[in-house]
């Protein structure tokens, strides 16, 4: 089992910091909107030991509202993979992942959910939700049920709502501008176009 120590939003701040998993700056987003925050969870992903201790911090959470016991694991492909893995690893549970498959979340690879089996679904970042609504309806579908939501950050603002109780490490509503409306642009700051 993984190290469950508790981290604090200054501490999961700080890692995203330092990975560059959360740019700061000026940014077009693929919407078009401009913002001065990004977030590039792969960037935090990539380092397997700061993923293993946010992942722990997110099993103590889980753990401590008595939601973790006897539960598997299951997460949207691709960016939910390795949330999931570790807090499976921190949790001594099984994870299982769904992927696209015709524009649609499917479970694939001979994985099935046993009758009754309760599950707490991994993401790395909840923005509107409707990754982490599909892979519940997944679970339910196939007989199980849903314990508990576990995300690393939750910049829905409130927005995205499940009938289970959501758990994050971090939770931060960068905020938005259309480009006539930018308050950076009229500053003069350069803008970056991250993720292209
Ligand atoms: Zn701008």
């Amino acid at each position: 089992m993984g190290a469950e120590i508790e981290m604090d939003e200054s501490e999961v701040l700080a890692a995203f910091r330092e990975t560059k998993g959360l740019l700061e700056g000026h940014f077009e987003l693929r919407s078009g909107l401009h913002s001065d925050r990004y977030f590039q969870c792969a960037m935090l992903l990539q380092w397997p030991a700061i993923t293993a201790r946010l992942c722990g911090a997110l099993a103590a959470r889980l753990r401590a509202a008595g939601v973790a016991g006897g539960v598997s694991v299951i997460s949207p492909a691709m960016g939910g993979l390795f949330v999931g893995h570790e807090l499976a690893r921190a949790l001594d549970a099984r994870s299982i992942f769904a992927e696209k498959q015709d524009n649609r979340l499917v479970l694939r690879r001979g994985f099935r959910v046993a009758p009754g089996e309760r599950f707490v679904v991994a993401e790395d970042v909840i923005t509107r939700g409707g990754r982490v609504q599909e892979t519940i309806e997944i679970v339910r579908g196939n007989g199980g049920a849903v314990a508990a939501i576990a995300v690393l950050v939750d910049r829905s603002g409130g927005a995205a709502q499940f009938d289970a109780p959501v758990f994050s490490l971090l939770r931060m509503v960068p905020a938005t501008w259309t480009p006539a409306e930018c308050p950076l642009c009229r500053r003069g700051l350069p803008l970056e176009h991250p993720g292209s």
